[in-house]
């Protein structure tokens, strides 16, 4: 029997436990620093706590989300890429991106992934299983511990990983919760954003949650024809439904919203396709983040030049949307989500 994973609880479930223990109050706060202040891992280095109560819970718990299997780091040493094992067998990635003060860290929510937009590696794998919170939880942790052992932090999480967070969206809020508790890891909501590929249903959801995280949607084309060739998700919620979507929640949140735009060249970094796009904006609080595409072994579409990236982005600009132009990181280490998986 696989027992189960610590970081898959929360405080509040795990202070009930101890409680049935006859444990005093105090002593789960002290696991939960343990796990999400000190980063320990395994049940001996909880010096905080009883002996006879580690070997408990050692009984009782897996510290072990993740296994490390590979790990590659880009040649200008900014992007690391970790290939982690599960405890049956799946793989998935974590990537953490150094910037100078940034050290953003790329989690994935799902083994796979059922969207299939067809210039990822990801989708071209198609979908495993849900990632357990814990699953999630645990990648954070693995890098905090990383950079908490050469003196650093962990400032921002993009769950832009393998996976559509919000097909596993329990999971995904319950992991982020769990990272923002103040008596734990205290990373703040606005530090995490969320890219999703347009699930309707679910942007409703998270605007009726008010939560303060950052909301990121993977637009890649401005209208139905092409996107649906590109995100097939498209057919079941077309451009405009997720734009009614967006305007509702921008007006009941007040918060600006990302769209994400990996440019293919000549198929959607066409002068065409951007003042459709900025038309379909108007009026709405958002910034484009625009990125060459990082080309796939299942997808013959190429990267687009610097050139027709810079005249994208000006015709938007033209209109008074803010889009920029981002670089891509880790190429050289196959940083794009599911690509290291896809090899295996
Ligand atoms: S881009 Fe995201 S949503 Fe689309 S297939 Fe890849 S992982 Fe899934």
């Amino acid at each position: 029997m696989v027992a189960s994973l610590i970081y898959d609880f929360q405080l509040s479930e795990l202070t009930t436990l101890l409680a049935s223990w006859d444990e005093p109050g105090y002593r789960a706060i002290q696991l939960w620093q343990g796990l999400y202040q000190h980063f320990w891992d395994s049940p001996e280095q909880f010096s905080n706590l009883p002996v006879p109560l580690r070997r408990k819970l050692a009984g009782e718990f897996s510290y072990t989300a993740l296994t490390p299997i590979t790990t590659l780091i880009s040649s200008d040493n900014q992007t690391i890429k970790t290939l982690f094992k599960l405890h049956d067998g799946q793989a998935i990635e974590t990537v953490l991106m150094r910037y100078e003060k940034r050290h953003t860290i790329c989690i994935s929510t799902q083994v796979g992934c059922a969207m299939g937009c067809v210039f990822c590696a990801t989708g071209q794998m198609g979908f495993k299983r849900h990632l357990s919170s814990g699953e999630i939880v645990a990648q954070v942790m693995y890098y905090a511990r990383f950079l908490h052992d050469e003196g650093d932090v962990i400032t921002n999480v993009v769950v832009m990983g393998m996976g559509e967070p919000f097909h596993n969206y329990e999971n995904t809020m319950n992991a982020i919760d769990r990272l923002n508790d103040s008596e734990g890891y205290n990373l703040g909501s606005r530090r995490f954003t969320i890219s999703t590929v347009g699930l309707v249903p679910a942007i409703r959801r998270f605007t009726l949650e008010k939560r303060q995280i950052n909301l990121a949607i993977s637009l890649h084309a401005a209208d139905d024809l092409l996107r649906s060739s590109m995100l097939p998700i498209n057919k079941a919620y077309p451009i405009d439904e997720i734009l009614v979507a967006c305007h509702d929640y921008v007006l009941s949140t007040g918060r600006r919203i990302t769209f994400e735009w990996a440019l293919v060249n000549g198929i959607n970094d066409t002068p065409e396709q951007a003042h459709l796009l900025a038309v379909k904006l108007k009026g709405l609080l958002c910034h484009v983040n625009a990125i060459p595409l990082n080309p796939t072994k299942g997808y013959s579409g190429e990267a687009t030049t610097k050139f027709r990236a810079n005249a994208f982005s000006q015709i938007l600009n033209g209109y008074g949307i803010p889009c920029t132009i981002r670089l891509r990181r880790g190429l050289d280490i196959q940083a794009g989500c599911g690509q290291l998986v896809s090899n295996i």
